[in-house]
């Protein structure tokens, strides 16, 4: 019902001005709690995906289920199939056909499967003073300290000399063993307290405890590196050649978690990027017969710039696109050029703590929903898509006619810093781009916090998008 007792400016007011709404205070009850069951399933997708490998293969089982085939490139796809292209087991594309032909262009929804770890080197295992540890070298942008003293977990394959492929899981399971990086007690740190935060625990001591008890044998050497590699002769049945044609990803060994005395928010490992791929794998896999041809790629190499055969920088979206395209003899180019995608990434929400790196009117904000970054990049806007006004004005409606919720926001105040998506690989194929994602609390560390409202609006904002 209208206020009928607004004063003039209070009226004028309403119309012309701005004021955000903490989602929290817009949506029904009915909706809060669905928001709160989807993330439920996140939760559990959390834990079962933590790397790159893990989240591709999760991602396939729970398509299969939903009715998804393995691309098959000679067959001929008709308006509502299904099916999934994996390449190299560390990203995948899941398309729905639209009612549209191609070359009316896709929806596209990107988002990216790999977290910043620590991988194992490829000479990994040594022993010093009795003690076995593992080599690493971290994977994406991490503050080094603060992935010592906690608890680890172990994940990858290893391909053995004779072409076989082991897959390796240790340290999730309650009974499982973990490991850890160690840092100095407190007592002795007086020259190490002296560094700066980035050199507080340097890359190369990052180094993995793995174990400590020797083989029993007075004639052998580094008994305790040797009783490591029996147990991993006998579990894996490797040598210690093996390592060097292995991807072991180390990642924080704990389970994601409600977070808060409201349970509003999600604590856990790699939520840059799942709470995102996990809501565009939610909407792809809910999507039924569209207008046009729906797609939600995961792809992996994000963290490291995308380079490489699985990242987004690679060749692999459009030589695939230039697949379909072929079978209903279109030109793979032309259905790229008409194309529009959502970049599906994180954005910084703005932390009371260290309020001073964000501009608060333009810092996405936890419970303000999903985040529509125009541009990310450092430095005068390097690195990045900057959307366009048009493109921009089409998300916004789309998002308002859908009833998302919606914030703006950007990577940090100017000159702090900053940071790029896959946007920039995308738009430089010539397709419009946007970031759309969910704002997170401590990017990068081994436990991120999300806000469930903002997860399940980036769910219902992919799922308009695929509607489109
Ligand atoms: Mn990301
Ligand atoms: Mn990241």
């Amino acid at each position: 019902m209208e206020n009928t007792n607004r004063s003039p400016g209070e009226e004028l007011a309403a119309k012309l001005l701005e004021e955000p709404k903490n989602a929290g205070l817009i949506m029904s009850d009915e909706e809060i709690a669905a928001a709160d069951g989807f993330c439920e399933d996140y939760k559990k997708f959390l834990n079962a995906a933590k790397t790159e490998r893990e989240a591709c293969t999760e991602a396939i089982k729970r398509a299969k289920a939903a009715g998804f085939t393995e691309y098959d490139p000679t067959a001929d796809y008709k308006a509502g199939d299904k099916f999934y292209f994996c390449n190299r087991e560390k990203s995948v594309i899941l398309t729905v056909m639209g009612k549209k032909p191609l070359a009316e262009g896709i929806r596209l929804a990107a988002a990216h499967i790999d977290s910043p770890r620590l991988d194992l080197k490829q000479h990994p295992l040594y022993e010093d003073r009795e003690l076995a540890l593992f080599k690493t070298h971290y994977y994406g942008g991490i503050k080094k300290y603060q992935w010592t003293t906690i608890p680890m977990s172990l994940h990858g394959v290893i391909v053995k000399a004779n072409g076989e492929k082991v897959s390796v899981a240790i340290g999730e399971d309650e009974g499982d063993p973990v490991f850890c990086v160690t840092d100095l007690l407190i007592h002795l740190a007086s020259e190490q307290m002296k560094r700066t935060l980035a050199e507080g625990v340097k890359g190369e001591e990052l180094n993995l405890l793995i174990g400590s008890r020797p083989f029993k044998d007075d004639k052998v050497s580094k008994k305790v590196k040797l009783n490591i590699m029996s147990i991993l002769n006998e579990k894996y049945g490797i040598t210690e050649h093996d390592f060097v044609s292995a991807e072991l990803e180390i990642v924080p060994a704990f389970k994601a978690r409600d977070l808060g005395f409201d349970r509003s928010m999600v604590g856990g490992y790699g939520q840059d990027d799942r709470v995102c791929s996990y809501p565009a794998l939610q909407a792809i896999l809910d999507c039924e017969a569209p207008e046009h041809t729906c797609m939600t790629i995961l792809t992996d190499k994000e963290e490291t710039g995308s380079d490489g055969n699985t990242g987004l920088n690679s060749s692999y979206l459009p030589y695939f696109i230039d697949d379909l395209a072929a079978k209903q003899g279109a030109k793979g180019h032309n259905v790229i050029s008409k194309s529009l995608c959502l970049s599906a990434d994180v954005n910084a929400a703005e932390d009371p703590t260290f309020a001073d790196v964000t501009e608060t009117r333009n810092a996405s904000k936890l419970n303000y929903g999903v985040v529509i970054t125009k541009y990310t990049g450092a430095r005068g806007k390097s690195g990045t898509s900057d959307a366009s006004a048009e493109f921009v004005g089409r998300i916004r409606k789309m998002m308002n006619d859908g009833g998302v919720i919606w914030q703006t926001g950007e990577l940090g105040k100017v000159d702090a810093g900053g940071g790029g998506t896959v946007a920039q690989y995308i738009a430089n194929l010539d397709m419009d781009v946007i970031d759309v994602g969910v704002p997170v609390l401590s990017m990068h560390a081994p436990f991120e916090v999300t806000a469930k409202l903002d997860t399940y609006m980036a769910y219902k904002a992919f799922s308009v998008f695929f509607k489109d």
